[in-house]
């Protein structure tokens, strides 16, 4: 009988998964079904950009996938029922006997009031979407304030200041100013703030969001025109719902070959999937993990199919790749566990080096 694969999600993981996959296994052996929300790859790694105006590229599932064999349901996964083996998505089932799953993640709004109410997002098309309408209604002189000092946060306030300088721009974060990144690093970052007049308020926490602004843990008062969430991704609960067993924020535990620590039929992925690392740590919610996960999750089932020795994958970092607009940028390099090491590309050449990367990593989960 032939054996039915299901991947759930078509980001960078779980289209990753897909296109290997369909390379890797003869489609006389299986069904390959890729299930997403929409129609089309969505680059999130772009969504900044698509907030503050740009165009992304269209890149519609259904001509990606042309040729490969794979089936697209476009469609939103409602439950998932490991016991049956079967995937609900709205108004009906799917049965798998492997799934993959890919969900990624999007903005976490619930852990401070008034977020989920009145800021915005880039964490997924549609926030992105609200966040350029909300943009591009604001007079010169509005104020933007921008909520989290980690990558999406650093790369969303530079666009929007550069794209709209008569915009006023500040960023918020707890704690030390890219505390994470390298003294050479940090010091380019803050160059190119002073250089785009964007003020910093650091070791400042946000308690509440109201509709004119934030209330900060010293109980000041910040008023601004357009919030903008950028503090942490939060994964679906549709894994803990299904019984698979999940970390405390929701992420399908797996092992070192990305299957699910309590159910061996499930292969969890990308930014819904939390892998063992080399040192124990977390994997860092990023398209340069996933994207090789789906990939080895494909080769695995591959593997396995044909019977051959499964091989552990090994989840190493190289850099950590930030835009600071279109023109600028920081490339830190890192550790294979992440941690940042003295050597960084900046500028012009960084900025270059990033659109490459991005370039080839939509190319890549395509091909
Ligand atoms: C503004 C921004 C900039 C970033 N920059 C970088 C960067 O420079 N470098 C980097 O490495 N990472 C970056 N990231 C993080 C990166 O985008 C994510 O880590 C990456 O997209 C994760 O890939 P994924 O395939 O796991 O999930 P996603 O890309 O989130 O894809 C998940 C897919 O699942 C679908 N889906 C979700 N729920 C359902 C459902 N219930 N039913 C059906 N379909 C569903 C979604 O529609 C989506 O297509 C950035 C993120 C943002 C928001």
């Amino acid at each position: 009988m032939t054996h039915r694969i299901v991947i759930l999600g078509a980001g960078y993981a779980g289209l990753g998964a897909a296109t290997r996959a369909a390379r890797l296994l003869r489609p006389a052996d299986v069904e390959l079904t890729l299930v997403n929300r929409t129609d089309r790859f969505v680059e999130r790694v772009r969504l900044h950009q698509l907030a503050t105006g740009q165009p992304l590229p269209d890149r519609p599932l259904s001509a990606v996938l042309a040729g490969t064999g794979v089936r697209l349901v476009v469609a939103p996964v409602v439950g998932i029922d490991p016991g049956a083996g079967e995937v609900r998505l709205d108004g009906r089932d799917l049965r798998y006997d492997t799934l993959v799953y890919a969900l990624g993640s999007g903005t976490a709004v619930d852990d401070v009031p008034g977020v989920g109410t009145h800021a915005f997002t880039v964490g997924d098309l549609d926030g992105a979407q609200r966040l350029r309408a909300r943009l591009s209604a604001l007079d010169p002189n509005g104020t933007v304030l921008v909520v989290g000092g980690g990558l999406t946060g650093l790369e969303t306030a530079t666009e929007i200041a550069e794209a709209r300088p008569d915009l006023r721009v500040t960023l918020v974060c707890s704690g030390q100013f890219c505390g994470w990144l390298s003294e050479r690093a940090r010091r380019h970052v803050r160059r190119v703030f002073d250089r785009m007049g964007i003020e910093v308020l650091r070791d400042s926490r946000v308690t509440r969001v109201g509709g004119d602004g934030v209330v900060l843990d010293d109980t000041r008062r910040v008023p601004s025109d357009v919030v903008v969430w950028t503090a942490g991704f939060a994964v679906s609960g549709l894994a803990t719902a299904a019984g698979l067993a999940t970390d405390r924020r929701g992420r399908l535990l797996v092992d070192d070959r990305l299957r699910s620590t309590s159910h061996r039929n499930v292969y969890g992925v990308g930014d819904a999937a939390a892998a063992p690392t080399p040192d124990g740590r977390e994997t860092r919610m990023s398209c340069q993990t996933g994207l090789p996960m789906g990939r080895y999750a494909a080769a695995e089932i591959a593997r396995t199919h044909a019977g051959h020795r499964s091989k552990p994958i090994r989840i190493r970092y190289v850099w950590q790749n930030i835009s600071l607009g279109r023109r600028d940028g920081v490339t830190q390099f890192t550790r294979s566990d992440d941690s940042p090491v003295q050597a960084v590309l900046t500028g012009r050449l960084s900025a270059r080096f990033k659109e490459a990367i991005t370039v080839s990593a939509a190319w890549l989960a395509s091909r």
